[in-house]
């Protein structure tokens, strides 16, 4: 059999600190897989500068003139994670037969890209990889996350438990996945809708190998709130619930305020009044809000803005006209 021409992606956002080492013990993890005779010795590691600040994009050209496995590529600006994950892997999907997409930040387990390969080899087109426990993040980012998975799954989004943006894909799955062309691309979210047969690999995460968290409460926030908008219409359901029972409630409020009055113990109005013109006013802004939230969406969707822009393309061979300047720039 053919050997697979396996490309791992790395989205790196400000990771100065910690991208040699990561380039290193991926370039172990793929030279021995080679070695093995699992993949193809053209097998490559594309690192995505995400607009970084610091000299991330310089290391990985520096990287690039040492290590024949490395390349890269870099986006005109800071689009996040999500989209800087999108980019590799189209940019990848294109000369490879499988791709794996894993942080910069070494919390992962480069150790069970193995196993990837192994369940890839066995037919399977997309493998999980699958946090056993989570006792290297803080409290707070565990109680959080576990938060965000059990409303997801609430709201009716299929998720992967503990399962981050480690796993591999086929060329046939990400083929797949870049028909979906939302904007507001929810990779998880998508790739569990795929289908198509997966498997599951468990490992530890460890910690940050250096550097910091390139995800702030921020951050994580409108990612999950990005999650929840774009598979889910459980919160205008939600709105409609809770309009219905204010409005039942406030019938029932109607007609004891009526008896009261026939009975004469009519001057109890004001708290009444007040609570209710600020109880429906807050309900009723909240409410436009959310569906604005999903108008937003809607707009933004309908402008197929891409979703992101590739400055240089160091691994398609397709690099701007730029290149050999922005190298000489950088390297300066
Ligand atoms: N990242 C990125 N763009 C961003 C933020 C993060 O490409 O705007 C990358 C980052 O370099 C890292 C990965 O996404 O490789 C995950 O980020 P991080 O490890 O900081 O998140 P955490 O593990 O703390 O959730
Ligand atoms: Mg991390």
């Amino acid at each position: 059999m053919k050997r697979p021409m396996l490309t791992i992606v790395v989205p790196c956002y400000n990771e100065e600190d910690v991208l040699p080492e990561s380039a290193r013990q991926l370039t172990a993890v793929l030279q021995s897989l080679i070695e093995e005779q699992l993949i193809a010795p053209e097998s490559k590691i594309l690192f995505v500068d995400d607009g970084s600040q610091d000299r991330t994009w310089i290391l990985i050209n520096k990287l690039m003139d040492q290590n024949r496995y490395v390349t890269g590529i870099k986006l005109a600006r800071n689009f996040g994670h999500q989209k800087a994950l999108i980019a590799g892997l189209e940019t990848a999907k294109e000369k490879s037969d499988c791709v794996i997409s894993i942080d910069a930040d070494l919390q992962d387990d480069v150790g069970v890209i193995r196993d990837f390969v192994l369940k890839y080899l066995e037919g399977y087109d997309i493998v999980y990889g699958v946090r056993n426990k989570r006792k290297t993040d803080t409290a707070f980012k565990r109680l959080t996350a576990q938060g965000f998975y059990r409303l997801m799954k609430w709201m009716g989004v299929d998720l992967v438990y503990n399962h981050a943006d480690f796993r591999l894909m086929s060329k046939r799955a990400l083929e797949e996945l870049s028909r979906y062309k939302e904007v507001n691309l929810f990779l998880r979210g998508v790739v569990a809708q795929l289908g198509f047969r997966t498997a599951v690999v468990y490992y530890d995460r460890k910690e940050r190998f250096a550097g910091t968290s390139k995800y702030p409460l921020k951050k994580m926030i409108a990612f999950a709130f990005d999650g929840i908008t774009s598979f889910s219409v459980v919160p205008i359901r939600m709105i409609t619930l809770i309009g219905f029972l204010s409005f039942m409630i406030s019938s029932l409020a109607g007609v004891y305020i009526m008896i009261s009055k026939l009975t004469g113990h009519a001057d109890s109005g004001w708290t009444s009044m007040m609570i209710s013109i600020w109880f429906i006013g807050g309900l009723l802004l909240m409410s436009v809000g959310l569906i604005g939230e999903y108008i937003g969406k809607i707009y933004q969707e309908t402008k197929r803005r891409p979703r992101y822009s590739i400055e240089t393309d160091l691994y398609s061979g397709r690099a701007g006209k730029s290149v050999q300047a922005t190298k000489l720039a950088e390297r300066r």
